[in-house]
């Protein structure tokens, strides 16, 4: 089997693993207060499963990157022993986590024992009134604990994913670049993308890469690294004249769909070729129906097909997915 290739060359070799569609913080800007209607426990991959698609998409098609996502992954009670059975399958398989770091605390040094290499923390803010009204809860001291945990168990670099909200945090990029520069974490900050499950996002409100390397440039001096970006989203940037670095992910403005390697699979055990794909393959169905590795196999590779050159975000005909991000996998 070829692994899994497109229609256009693309060869999708990273694996975004959702392991569930629940969170505990409740951004504004990706879900309501009240949360969303949460996928019914039996419609949600079981631990054994998980496994078995990461092992079918490791050793029969190619993968070489798995994220584990959600949701919030760490609110998944098998977190630590998935991520050890994922090790045991290929160790070189680059294994890493994007979260909100709370409980990280507990797990971060059972995580990277088992095998997890590198996390994401996402946090928009370290002003933490700001963060109360971004995330509606006031868990910024245990996600600053959470960054710490990661730090110390050598789940490095750490990387903070920060997104800015106009009237919200949109003034704080340098604070919030400062903070993790003095930290020695690795500030990413991407553009806000039509995934909220209230459907609010607009393209006029959303904050532009340009308007943020401005925001940044106005406190620091930033050249770009030089770095070919290739499969990479984030475009990078020396601060001060490094070694430190920015990254910032221009989804909507410059997207980067034509060196796409992803591929994603969701708490229902659904392939999805790009985040903003409407269709879905079912290999929950599958898989429980007895399929064997290998048709599980060829029904991913023809999922695979399907994936459209583009986000399509600027078209006429653009339409959002039915999934917010939180049921996707961010
Ligand atoms: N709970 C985990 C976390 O907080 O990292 C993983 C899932 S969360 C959906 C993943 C990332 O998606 C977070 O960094 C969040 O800020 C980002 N996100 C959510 N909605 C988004 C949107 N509409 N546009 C861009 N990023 C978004």
């Amino acid at each position: 089997m070829s692994g899994l290739a497109d229609r256009y060359g693309r060869v999708a070799t990273d694996l975004r693993v959702s392991l569930t569609d629940r969170c505990n913080l409740r951004c504004s800007y990706c879900m309501p207060a009240e949360g969303l209607d949460w996928l019914p426990g039996e419609e949600v991959l079981t631990d054994d499963e998980v496994v078995r698609l990461i092992r079918v998409g490791v050793e029969q098609l190619g993968i070489r990157e798995v994220r584990f996502t959600g949701g919030e992954p760490l609110v998944r009670r098998g977190i630590v022993d998935i991520v050890g059975q994922v090790h045991a399958i290929d160790p070189d398989v680059e294994m890493s986590m994007t979260t909100n770091a709370l409980g990280l605390t507990r797990v971060a040094a059972s995580l990277a024992s088992a095998g997890l290499h590198r996390v994401n923390v996402s946090l928009d803010t370290v002003d933490a009134e700001t963060f109360g009204r971004i995330t509606r809860r006031d868990r910024l001291p245990d996600v600053i604990a959470g960054l710490e945990a990661a730090a110390a168990a050598g789940l490095t670099p750490v990387k903070v994913n920060a997104v800015l909200l106009r009237g919200h945090n949109d003034d704080q990029a340098p604070q919030l670049l400062r903070w993790c520069l003095d930290r020695g974490y690795q500030l990413r900050i991407i553009e806000q993308m039509p995934l909220d499950a209230q459907h609010r996002w607009n393209r006029e409100a959303m904050v532009t890469a340009d308007e943020t390397l401005e925001r940044l440039e106005a406190a620091f001096a930033l050249t770009p690294t030089g770095r070919p970006r290739g499969s990479a989203p984030a475009e990078e940037f020396l601060v001060d004249g490094g070694p430190a670095t920015v990254g910032v992910i221009a989804s909507v403005t410059r997207p980067f769909c034509g060196d796409c390697d992803r591929v994603r699979l969701t708490a229902d055990g659904q392939v999805r070729n790009c985040l903003f794909a409407r269709e879905e393959s079912d290999l929950r169905t599958s898989l429980r129906a007895g399929a064997s590795d290998e048709e599980i196999a060829q029904r991913w590779v023809v999922a695979m097909l399907g994936k459209r050159p583009g986000h399509g975000i600027d078209d006429e005909s653009f339409l959002q997915p039915d999934r917010p991000m939180s049921a996707i996998g961010g």
